[in-house]
């Protein structure tokens, strides 16, 4: 084993295999009623990551010290949300229009729809979306302004998107509006209710062919994860935590097949709030990059 730990094996820039890119900004929760805090996401983030030793995989002898991995710095935090959202989008787009796969840590969920801005602005073929997340995120704008809340209304109201590309993921049917509900299936969107999965089938599998439905018709995907999709005993420090929630294993899983998956080229990891809980919730959102790490690793060497 050696001894890097993940962060001394990354370098500051916008291009490698993985980029780093924060997105400092909570006021969305704010105008959506939550509790602030996510803006420190992630500061704390980088602090966690400089914790997690583990660059080779024991079991797997796979060794994330094989790629490159950049850290592209932070959206500036002293900005309106509106300004922070526009340059997310020209930030996140530098990055993709390197080669490279950003993976943009917030900060409030509404940096998804920048986000996806990014990519529909570079892609030529289709794009698709999966929202992994315990609520739908469709609700209206408030005054005029996005908030944590409506990254996909406006994503499905985007022209350059088709609605039935787009895929609401472990959502929980007790935090989603029936209206909202609706919402997403008059758009032709696809919602994958986490007790029906469980019912169903299983988590990680039912994710993974969301993944190869998508690529049926999509050249490009986005995977955007919000850690209240967790059960609130593994993710306490998010805004607005739930009782119930995926395992560990299964966002770390979810993580893994993500960065695998040749088709992903954009991933988002929203609401860590560190000001509700910082160290539990900071090794998990760390150990989510780590799991999409290992999964691109195995993705460029076949
Ligand atoms: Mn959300």
């Amino acid at each position: 084993m050696s001894n890097n730990t993940l962060e001394n094996l990354i370098c500051p820039g916008k291009e490698g295999d993985v980029v780093l890119l924060g997105f400092p900004h909570d006021e969305g929760v704010a105008i959506n009623g939550g509790r602030p805090g996510a803006k420190s996401g992630p500061e704390k983030f980088r602090f966690w990551l400089n914790k997690y030793d583990t660059v080779e995989n024991s079991r797997t002898e796979s060794d994330i010290s094989n790629l490159k991995i950049a850290d592209a710095g932070d959206i500036s935090p002293d900005i309106s949300l509106e300004e922070a959202h526009s340059e997310l989008t020209s930030r996140t787009g530098e990055i993709l229009q390197s080669g490279s796969i950003p993976f943009v840590v917030g900060g409030s969920n509404d940096q998804s729809y920048p986000n996806a801005s990014a990519l529909l602005d570079r892609t030529s073929g289709q794009v698709g979306v999966i929202n992994i997340d315990a609520h739908l995120d469709v609700r209206p704008l408030k005054k005029g302004r996005a908030h944590s809340g409506s990254p996909f209304r406006l994503l499905m109201e985007d022209r350059r998107f088709s609605g039935n590309h787009f895929v609401e993921f472990a959502s929980q049917e007790n935090q989603c509006s029936c209206e909202h509900a609706q919402f997403v299936l008059n758009n032709n969107g696809c919602i994958y209710w986490l007790d029906a999965i469980r019912q169903r089938d299983n988590v990680i599998d039912s994710f993974r062919s969301a993944l190869n439905r998508l690529t049926e018709e999509c050249q490009s995907i986005f995977v955007s994860f919000d850690l209240d999709s967790i059960a609130g005993s593994d993710a306490p420090g998010v805004s607005c935590p739930g009782e119930i929630g995926l395992s560990t294993e299964e966002a770390t899983a979810i993580a893994y097949h993500a960065g695998k998956h040749p088709a992903v080229d954009l991933f988002d990891l929203s609401e860590y709030n560190p000001a509700i809980e910082e160290e539990r919730t900071g090794r998990l959102a760390v150990a989510i990059f780590y799991h999409f790490c290992i999964g691109y690793l195995e993705r460029t060497q076949k």
